[in-house]
């Protein structure tokens, strides 16, 4: 059977180790003695819904249509919520073809280097359907659909499963749940509670309109007397760019500073080496009038303690905390995953993380590249931009969770 795709359409630009592309001739699954090779996506997609299971077993080869055999429960679960799995949805497995043992031909766990040659034709899927969400039924089904745009560790379906991503690369979306066959293997009713309740809270989704994500306007200053005009009892999110995670040993330095004044405007700046020039900011730090928002609170106040010589006043919110107390998982409060699971946006620190890196991951007092970097205006401009997205999105995060708490600025 000739299959879904074309020979075009399956070729990533991802290349392995050994120059080979990843594609579905670099996989050979489709070469099995298969009845559906490329195993099609199947369903009428009415409801603009795409469910993404983990590999073609079988009993869907068998069917020419995935979530066969004991994935089957999922048509049940989706239509205790008025879902019809094939008049409502479109259904794809994230690997396509049924993986088999080349002697016994029984059906295996797909090997990683499938699963990445699989990920072009998931992608192409994507965009051809544009679906509004997409269900991603276990560990497979996320490493092909967020892998592809999550670059940092994944982790596994335990750190995602829950969230509702509005993501803005697919402009969809994305809800990872528990996959059928890990809920029948548990057989425990607490994971099959989640696991339906994570199902019922992405539907909901349908009827959200979906957002679209908006870049913060950025002011890089070099006077910083317009900081002196924010006004008492306002509220703005600090953060700074600095040459190490710890700042007592002598030499280090904070190299840039941004000042979110809401989720939508910002002010950022290469921190003045002048006394005097830095006075504004001095002012506006130990302002007791002006609320201090931030993500991991203790860093900003340490080092401007150490560097700056001020405690910073009033600190009212720290998101990292925040997102501690509305989730209690390991490895999730990270500003990068924080703003990715709640906006939708990833990767915006990929040119400056590099340079951010210790030069001894295990000395706290290690120096970074960031003097080096920021040292060509194309460095300092990378650094300044990124520095501003920092304090928008901690502003914006603090203004989520401050809402799903019930505080109000
Ligand atoms: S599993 Fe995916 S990448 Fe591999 S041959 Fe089948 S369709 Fe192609």
């Amino acid at each position: 059977m000739k299959g879904f795709f074309t020979n075009q359409e399956t070729q990533s630009s991802i290349v392995m180790a050994n120059s080979k592309k990843l594609s579905c001739m670099a996989c050979g699954l489709y070469k099995g003695p298969l009845k559906n090779p490329k195993l099609p996506p199947f369903g009428k997609f009415k409801k603009g819904i795409l469910n993404i299971g983990e590999f073609t077993t079988i009993a869907d080869d068998d069917a020419g249509k995935p979530f066969q055999g004991k994935e089957h429960g999922i048509y049940s679960v989706y239509k205790q919520f008025g879902i019809d799995i094939e008049e409502d949805c479109l259904n794809i497995n994230a690997v396509m073809c049924t993986p088999l043992e080349r002697k016994t031909e029984k059906q295996r766990i797909p090997t990683g280097h499938e699963i990445a040659c699989c990920t072009i034709n998931v992608v192409n899927v994507i965009k051809t359907y544009k679906p509004k969400l997409i269900v991603l039924f276990g560990k497979i089904a996320l490493t092909n659909v967020i892998g592809h745009v999550w670059k940092a560790s994944l982790n596994g379906i335990d750190t995602w499963r829950g969230f509702v991503i509005p993501d803005q690369t697919f402009q969809a979306w994305i809800a990872p749940v528990f996959s059928v066959s890990y809920v029948k293997i548990k057989q425990k009713q607490e994971v099959e509670v989640i696991w339906k309740q994570d199902i019922e809270r992405a539907l909901s989704k349908l009827n959200e309109p979906f957002p679209i994500h908006v870049q913060p306007e950025i002011k890089i200053i070099k006077n910083l007397n317009v900081l002196d005009i924010i006004p008492n009892h306002s509220a703005i999110a600090i953060d700074f760019e600095t040459t190490g995670k710890k700042p007592h040993v002598p030499g280090h330095w904070i190299v840039t500073c941004s000042i979110a004044i809401n989720g939508n405007q910002v002010y950022v700046f290469k921190m003045p080496r002048s006394k005097e020039r830095r006075l504004p900011l001095i002012r506006l730090l130990k302002n007791p009038y002006i609320k201090k928002l931030g993500h991991n609170i203790k860093y900003e106040d340490e080092w401007s303690f150490v560097i700056l010589g001020t405690r910073i006043k009033n600190w009212f919110w720290c998101s990292m905390q925040a997102a501690h107390i509305l989730d209690n998982r390991a490895g999730i409060t990270n500003l990068k995953f924080q703003y990715y699971i709640n906006f939708g946006i990833a990767g915006y620190e990929t040119e400056v993380n590099k340079w951010m890196q210790a030069e001894d991951d295990k000395n706290a007092n290690s120096f970074n590249k960031m003097k080096e970097f920021t040292s060509s205006p194309a460095g300092l401009l990378l650094t300044l931009t990124y520095n501003a997205y920092d304090s928008a999105y901690e502003y914006r995060l603090a203004e989520k969770q401050m809402k799903l708490i019930g505080i109000s600025l």
